[in-house]
């Protein structure tokens, strides 16, 4: 605790999550101490910051955005902004990435969040201790690296840490038997960042989600002839011109053709992934025992709280979601978990809630993979952290406008970009809005 009796909180990260985190620590300045949010980039807004370049930055570290230059938002802005803070009424709904990162430092400017944020400063580990008269007998020691070259360390202590660092910057490629026989171009949509260097080409993209749908349409329109390779039941809806479907690659063969499930071939120029990425935590402390397995982080209590370390809060590793307003019910569950309005149960009990809850999940048939999406399980997910914690929950325009996206997306993905809700800033709107400011 600080001297005043005050919980001090560290933020890891200064994306859409972190800078959630520390708005909802700062309206509660009777509990919390003020913030230190760390941020290993110099800007805020983590996705959402695009870089032309690829690689690393000047300071070595990898680039961590997987921004593409023409990007719209593929959730639209009435219901994509955190539920407290609504995108400026003249933009359509649809937005371009720059506009979502201009939304985000006013967020910043309006919850004056700038001042708290370390810039340029990368945690490098998150270590638990055991203090008497600390939070649930713990605290935690934050070491951080700053300075030109990022050698100058750094080690803080606090009483809890929301981990915000994001999961879309560590490319995920599958194994496939032979690939390092592909003598094409491969490379990662995390690397992506137009369509022109790829005008004309033939690509063979792998994974059907959001990315590269968005992709393979970019790539349709410099006539590039892209064959859609993935493993869902086949897109019904209609394909941009040049994009033709196909079951997944399974194989590479001697002479770097790409073999499909269906025993197809393929000899592409260019081998394009858009298979997500990996979760990855490399500062927290091996005994905190959060594992990464098959894109399942565990064990965590409501996808958040390790049972054995219940200071501690990863924020935002739920998937197909809509993140804004999930990253606010997250941010104002833990802060009543940590102001003891919602009690933890014990760990044994937390344990055995989370075995359970995967129990379950698994007999509905869903692949451990897939655990951590939501889909539209997020809406019980957040009005169950709502209840728990004693806020008030999303009012139901927001899941009832996310899903007839959901909807409009996949019967005609060439357009529903173009659709506009702004006529939906009436009174429904307001209404909204009131009920979820504090
Ligand atoms: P990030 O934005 O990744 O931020 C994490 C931050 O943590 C970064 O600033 C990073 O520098 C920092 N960090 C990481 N490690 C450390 C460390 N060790 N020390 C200090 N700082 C660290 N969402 C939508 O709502 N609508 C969309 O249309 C949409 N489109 C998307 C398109 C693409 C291509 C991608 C990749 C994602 C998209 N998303 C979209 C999801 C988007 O990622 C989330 O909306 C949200 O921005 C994630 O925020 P975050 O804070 O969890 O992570």
């Amino acid at each position: 605790m600080s001297g005043l009796g005050k919980l001090r909180v560290a933020v890891i990260g200064a994306g859409a999550a972190g800078l959630c985190a520390a708005r909802h620590l700062l309206s509660r300045r009777d509990t919390f101490a003020t913030p230190v949010v760390y941020e290993l980039t110099k800007n805020i807004g983590g996705t959402w910051v695009y870089e032309e370049r690829v690689g690393c930055y000047d300071n070595g570290l990898p680039i961590h955005s997987s921004m593409y230059r023409d990007l719209r938002t593929n959730i639209p802005k009435e219901v994509m902004s955190f539920p407290d803070f609504p995108f400026a009424k003249h933009l359509p709904s649809f937005v371009h990435h720059t506009e979502v990162r201009k939304y985000l430092e006013q967020y910043c400017d309006h919850f004056r969040l700038w001042d708290h944020i370390q810039f340029g400063t990368s945690v490098a580990s998150v270590t638990p201790v055991d203090v008497k008269g600390g939070w649930n007998g713990l605290a935690w020691d934050v070491t951080s690296n700053d300075g030109v070259d990022h050698s100058k360390s750094t080690t803080e202590r606090f009483d809890a840490v929301m981990v915000c660092n994001g999961h879309f910057y560590d490319p995920y490629i599958p194994a496939i038997p032979g690939l390092e026989k592909f003598k094409g171009m491969l490379m990662h949509s995390h690397d992506y960042r137009s369509a022109e260097p790829l005008a004309g080409k033939s690509v063979v993209l792998l994974g059907a989600g959001l990315s590269g749908l968005d992709i393979a349409m970019e790539l349709s329109s410099v006539d590039a002839q892209v064959i859609l390779s993935h493993g869902q039941r086949p897109l019904t809806c209609p394909l941009p011109p040049g994009v033709q479907q196909a079951p997944p690659v399974t194989s590479v063969l001697e002479d770097g053709t790409l073999e499909f499930k269906n025993g197809e071939r393929a000899k592409p120029e260019v081998f394009l992934f858009c298979t997500g990425y990996n979760f990855t935590f490399p500062f927290l402390d091996k005994k905190v025992g959060v594992k990464v397995q098959e894109h399942l982080v565990w064990p965590l209590y409501k996808f958040l709280i390790p049972p054995a370390y219940p200071s501690l809060f990863i924020v935002g590793i739920c998937r197909a979601i809509c993140p804004f307003p999930h990253f606010h019910v997250q941010s104002q569950f833990v802060l009543s978990v940590l102001d003891g309005s919602f009690r933890l149960p014990s760990r044994e009990e937390m344990e055995k809630d989370i075995e359970l809850d995967i129990a379950a999940r698994r007999a509905r048939g869903i692949a451990t993979r897939h655990i951590l999406k939501l889909d539209s399980e997020q809406w019980a997910y957040n009005d169950e952290l709502a209840h728990l914690g004693g806020f008030k929950p999303l009012p139901r325009y927001w899941s009832n406008l996310y899903e007839s996206n959901k909807v409009f997306r996949a019967r005609d993905m060439l357009n529903y970009k173009t659709y506009n809700y702004t006529v939906l800033d009436n009174m429904e709107w307001k209404n909204s809005m009131s009920s979820v400011c504090r």
